[in-house]
């Protein structure tokens, strides 16, 4: 199928649901300026994922340096972006009253900084732009627990009860937000259109979530730059860059919704 036609065709799914459900991943934010974790110059090429797991943050001082190392050269990047068009665009589909909420993957805050409400974005895996203390809770402003590792702080720890400060983003082997998943998994069941967008859905438990859509009768649509293991099961396939897309699917709804 031509791009042309296939965006139409997302267009006038869209048009006909108020059921739209997005899934948002690292590709929806490298047009603002984030690399994703996995393509080429990505920070798995810069720093060791093995390095990150959670149970080794807990006990191994070397790794809680380089964690923060790692984040503190994120947390840069992060405050330097900005939305893109996808991000607007998914603002835009929920003002026109057919997104039902944005699932994402994504750390950066993006989706709620283009004006998305924070209660229609469903946050996976955490939000790098809060920290919080692992053993009592408190939360800290992440601009503040920077400016104490600049000042050469290597290790930030709760001026309350010295716990660990680390960034509410889930590392591998932390557990997975319970109550975010359960809304993902009953917003993904009852989607009529379920879209992924810039993600390469191999990152478990996340990426189930099409999979809750397809087998609760949604149509399911890939926007995507590389292929993702679930290319087969969707109804439609798009390679092309998220805003891009987007911006165009949006145009096509509203173009489609005048006519009539
Ligand atoms: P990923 O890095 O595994 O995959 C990103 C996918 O997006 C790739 O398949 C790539 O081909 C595609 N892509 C890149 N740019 C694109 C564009 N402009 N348009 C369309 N597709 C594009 O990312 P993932 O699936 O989200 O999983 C990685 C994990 O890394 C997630 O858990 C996420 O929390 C984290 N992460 C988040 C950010 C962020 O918050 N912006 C950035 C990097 C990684």
């Amino acid at each position: 199928m031509e791009e042309r036609e296939a965006i139409e065709k997302i267009a006038r799914w869209i048009v006909e649901s108020n059921r739209v459900v997005i899934f948002t991943g690292a590709g929806v934010s490298t047009e603002s300026g984030i690399p994703d974790f996995r393509s080429p110059g990505g920070l798995w090429d810069r720093y060791n994922p093995n390095d990150f797991y959670f149970q080794r943050f807990l006990s191994s001082e070397e790794a809680q340096e380089k964690y923060w190392q790692m984040h503190s050269e994120l947390y840069k990047t992060l405050k330097a972006s900005k939305p893109n068009p996808a991000h607007y665009a998914c603002v835009e589909l929920y003002k026109m009253g057919r997104l039902s909420s944005v699932i994402t993957q994504n750390i950066d805050n993006l989706h709620q900084e283009a004006g998305l409400p924070e209660e229609r974005v469903i946050e996976l895996h955490g939000n790098a732009l809060r920290v919080s203390c692992l053993s009592c809770g408190r939360l800290y402003s992440r601009e503040k627990v920077q400016r104490r590792i600049d000042a050469g702080e290597k290790i930030p720890r709760c001026a309350e009860c010295g716990g660990l400060l680390k960034p509410t983003t889930i590392s591998f082997g932390q557990t997975m937000p319970q109550e975010e998943m359960r809304r993902a998994e009953a917003e993904a069941r009852n989607a009529a259109l379920f879209i992924v967008v810039g993600s390469s859905l191999v990152v478990h438990p996340a990426a189930s979530m099409p999979l809750y859509a397809k087998e609760a009768g949604a149509r399911l649509v890939i926007v995507n730059l590389a292929s993702t293991p679930y290319d087969d099961w969707a109804d439609l396939l798009i390679r092309g860059k998220a805003g891009e897309v987007l911006s165009e699917v949006l145009k096509s709804a509203k173009e489609i919704l005048t006519k009539n």
